[in-house]
This record gives structure tokens, sequence and C-alpha cells, in this order.
């Protein structure tokens, strides 16, 4: 796997592209009551997405920070639609990081648990090579921190480090950035673009 420069725009660019997505998800986002589970309040980023301005602005915001990233990995599914234009802003590979059961064998999996269920992330155990790689972690929204932990342990599993986790909405109740900083330890930095306080 060829090693990526991995720089971000200049922070006066991601600070501007930050606050510009902030401005487009507080006019798109959609939230839903009660989704998938009655007391969830699912928050539906896919307009903001579909937006030029939201697209663009919250790809560079990912981006706030990067440096010395090898490969990004974009977690099922949402994380895939922002994690390969990150991929592609950093000028480095992306990283399906897949649910169960999507992939042929040999896999690297790891169960976890969600805020409303079970889950299981996979990556390819075969073809790929991303030992010693640097990786950062994008995905739509954050909640309880379970899917970035996981995604971590299976970077681990393939001998890579997960040294980032970046999203486009942190939901600040649920101990996602605590159970990040418990489990992943204090180096792994972790970006989100806007909270829901
Ligand atoms: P967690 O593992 O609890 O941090 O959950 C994060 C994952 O579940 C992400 O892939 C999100 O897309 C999804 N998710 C969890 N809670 C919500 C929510 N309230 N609204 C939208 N997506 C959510």
């Amino acid at each position: 796997m060829s090693s990526g420069h991995a720089n971000a725009a200049s922070d006066d660019i991601t600070r501007d592209a930050i606050r510009r997505a902030r401005a487009a998800i507080a006019e798109h986002e959609r939230t839903v009551p009660d989704f998938p589970k009655p007391g969830i309040l699912f928050r539906d980023l896919t307009p903001v997405l579909a937006d030029t301005v939201g697209f663009s602005s919250i790809v560079t915001a990912l981006t706030h920070g990067c440096s010395g990233i090898d490969l990004v990995a974009g977690i099922d599914a949402r994380g895939f639609l922002v994690g390969g234009a990150v991929a592609q802003e950093l000028g480095v590979g992306i990283l399906a990081v897949r649910k169960g059961g999507k992939l042929p064998p040999p896999v690297y999996g790891v169960d976890y648990d969600l805020e409303y269920g079970q889950g299981r992330l996979e990556i390819p155990a075969s073809g790929i090579d991303i030992s010693g790689s640097r990786i950062l972690v994008v995905d739509d929204v954050l909640a309880t921190g379970g899917t970035a932990v996981a995604a971590s342990k299976l970077m681990d599993l393939a001998g890579a480090s997960v040294v980032g986790v970046a999203v486009i909405m942190e939901l600040a109740d649920l101990g996602g950035r605590a159970k990040i900083a418990g489990e992943l330890g204090p180096d792994v930095s972790l970006h989100a673009i806007t909270d829901d306080r």
C-alpha cells in the first residue's frame, strides 16, 4: 500500500468549511423521532449531503487537523459517501468497513453494541495489506462510540492503527467521546463538525 501525504488544507480553509458545513446542517438536517426504535431521535443528514454546498463543505471540514494519514476507513453506509471524498481530498485511498455478511471470506470481523441494537463490522482479510497504516475513521454520526471503537479493533486485527475519528455530528450525551478516549487512548483525535447541543 502506498503511503499518502495526507495533509489537510490550511487551517483557515478547513475552519471556513466547518462554518459553512454547520450552516448547511442547520438548514437541511432532518430529525426523525422514534426511528428506527421508540426513543431514538434519528439524525438524517441525507438532505445535507444532497446539497452542493453542504456536501463539499462537510468533506473539507472533515479533513480539519488531519496530517500523516495513510488511509481513510469509511463506515457502512453513510460513512462511504463522505469517506471516499475525504480520502480524495487527503490524497489517500479509501477502505469500506462493511456490515457483517456483505464480504466474501476471509474477513476480519468485530461484534459490537449499537445505540439501537447489535452490530458487526468486517473488512477483507486477504487481497489488501494495511499493516502499519495510520487510519482516519469517517462516519456520519457518533452516538455511543461503539461503531468507531469496533472499527478501530478491526484495524488492529489487520495490523493498522486508527489515529483519528472524524464525524459530521456528535450526539454529545451518549458518551461516544469518552468511550473513544477510554478505549482508544488520548492520542486518537476525535473531530466532530457539529454536535446536537
Ligand atoms: P454508535 O456506534 O452508537 O456511535 O452509533 C453510530 C452509528 O450508528 C453511525 O454509523 C450512525 O450512522 C448510526 N447512528 C446511531 N445513532 C444514530 C442517530 N440517532 N441518528 C442517526 N444515526 C445514528
